[in-house]
């Protein structure tokens, strides 16, 4: 009898990568996946631990899961917080075997061994040569969409922001080649794929490492790969963020118009000890640069409300910040410490309540901002690459434009896939509707 695996995955897009890498390593050993996780021989949680509340979702899901296990079925923890809290969770049996984020290309060979004599139940080394594996393992993964595919470009980030877990749990920046990278995406066109994401912490930054080529260069020849019609990247720092970045995507029509520049806060002192090497007066220069190339372009962000000593005067300068930029989408977040980074020593200075009410006040106004950013879109015709049937009418479509906006319109299911044209009419809450191009 077929062996069958089932991943949930939680957390960022290089969590999604890493369950792809897993999923193809395990049906490389003759595993196949389940549809449901009460049908798997082994359940993956491929967990995150950038905030407390993800760790705790992650085990509670563990918990249950166990709680249910038939006999003989394997209950495997991978990623961040494998890696941050693998040993214990083996140890007191919360786990049967545990994974940490180099290992996840290795996944089948190392769950096989596991199946068939007990093999050791820790994989969480996070030795430069372990890597050897993963940078040698196709660095594209599935997605939900066939036409799309993530790519892996670096793995692991050394920038140490004081809240940020990754640079421990992820270990140092390694870049993949870009032979294989280029390599890989040109394979993953034959299959029929039309979209690609590169994937990194820090995208910026590729190269850096190896003295491979920069960033842009790389962007450059993914969006030269003949067959690809979208290519998007996540995530971009500002602080390795260059004017050659910009220019690149002005240069092909095929990268996306749609840029995640993570700002964190708008004040100075605030990010010097978040640790962000940047200053708003060089943020703005980036944004200044993005806009000069690019005319037509979204940015999206990423704001912490209460980081530890931020004062009211730090909060009203990311609210300006918020203001002067007009973001189209932010992620917004409560700070909430995590055991082992720089800020976990720093003594909050603001309540759980304050925190909040200061994250609702960037919440409500972000969603001003947004309005008004996909109003602006009314009467522009937008490239829109199809997803998927819309859930609210079988005869409309959703998908999403070069500025990463959601847009519905009149059309099949043999519209997934496909890139049409289409004319904004309106917007209906945050999203925008059209009808197609002639
Ligand atoms: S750049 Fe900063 S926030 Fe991003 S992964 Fe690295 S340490 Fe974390």
């Amino acid at each position: 009898m077929p062996r069958t695996f089932f991943i949930e995955t939680f957390g960022c897009q290089m969590n999604k990568g890493d369950s792809g890498l897993m999923a193809a390593s395990l049906e490389r050993e003759g595993f196949s996946p389940a549809a449901r996780e009460e049908d798997a021989d082994v359940v993956i949680f491929n967990t995150c631990s950038v905030r407390a509340h993800a760790e705790d979702r992650a085990l509670a899901r563990i918990r249950e899961a166990k709680a249910h296990a038939r006999r003989g079925r394997v209950v495997a923890v991978a990623g961040c917080m494998a890696q941050r809290l693998g040993e214990r969770m083996v140890a007191d049996g919360r786990a049967d075997i545990v994974l940490g984020p180099y290992r996840s290309p290795e996944a089948g060979r190392i769950i096989t061994g596991f199946l068939m004599d007990g093999g050791s139940a820790l994989h969480l080394s996070q030795r430069r040569g372990d890597l050897a594996t993963r940078v040698d393992a196709e660095c594209v993964t599935r997605d939900v969409h066939p036409w799309h595919r993530w790519v892996t470009i670096t793995h692991g980030c050394e920038n140490f922001c004081a809240y940020c877990i990754v640079p421990y749990v992820r270990g140092p920046l390694v870049s993949f080649p870009s032979g294989q990278i280029i390599q890989s995406i040109g394979r993953a066109v034959q299959g029929g794929v039309t979209e690609i994401t590169l994937l990194g912490q820090n995208v910026n930054q590729y190269g850096q490492d190896s003295g491979d080529m920069p960033f842009h260069e790389l962007l450059s020849r993914a969006a030269r790969v003949k067959g690809i019609v979208r290519v998007n990247f996540l995530t971009s720092h500002p602080k390795d963020f260059t004017p050659e970045i910009a220019r690149t995507i002005a240069a092909h029509e095929n990268i996306s118009r749609a840029i995640h520049l993570p700002l964190q806060s708008g004040s100075d002192r605030v990010l010097a000890v978040m640790n962000r090497k940047y200053t708003l007066g060089h943020y703005m220069r980036v944004v200044e640069s993005i806009r000069a190339a690019l005319p037509d372009h979204a940015l999206s962000t990423d704001l912490i409300a209460g980081f530890p000593g931020e004062s009211e005067d730090d909060f009203m300068a990311t609210l300006a910040a918020m203001r002067e930029v007009r973001f189209d989408e932010a992620f917004m977040y409560a700070y909430s410490p995590r055991e082992g980074t720089g800020a976990f020593s720093l003594p909050e200075t603001l309540s759980r309540e304050e925190k909040l009410a200061r994250l609702q006040r960037i919440i409500d106004l972000q969603r001003e901002i947004s309005r008004g950013r996909l109003a602006a879109r009314v009467g522009l015709t937008e490239r829109v690459l199809v997803e998927a049937t819309s859930r609210k009418s079988p005869d409309e479509v959703m998908g999403r434009s070069f500025l990463n906006h959601p847009v519905v319109l009149p059309g099949g299911p043999g519209d997934t896939g496909r890139m049409v044209s289409v004319v904004i009419r309106g917007v209906r809450g945050s999203t925008l509707y059209g009808e197609r191009s002639a």
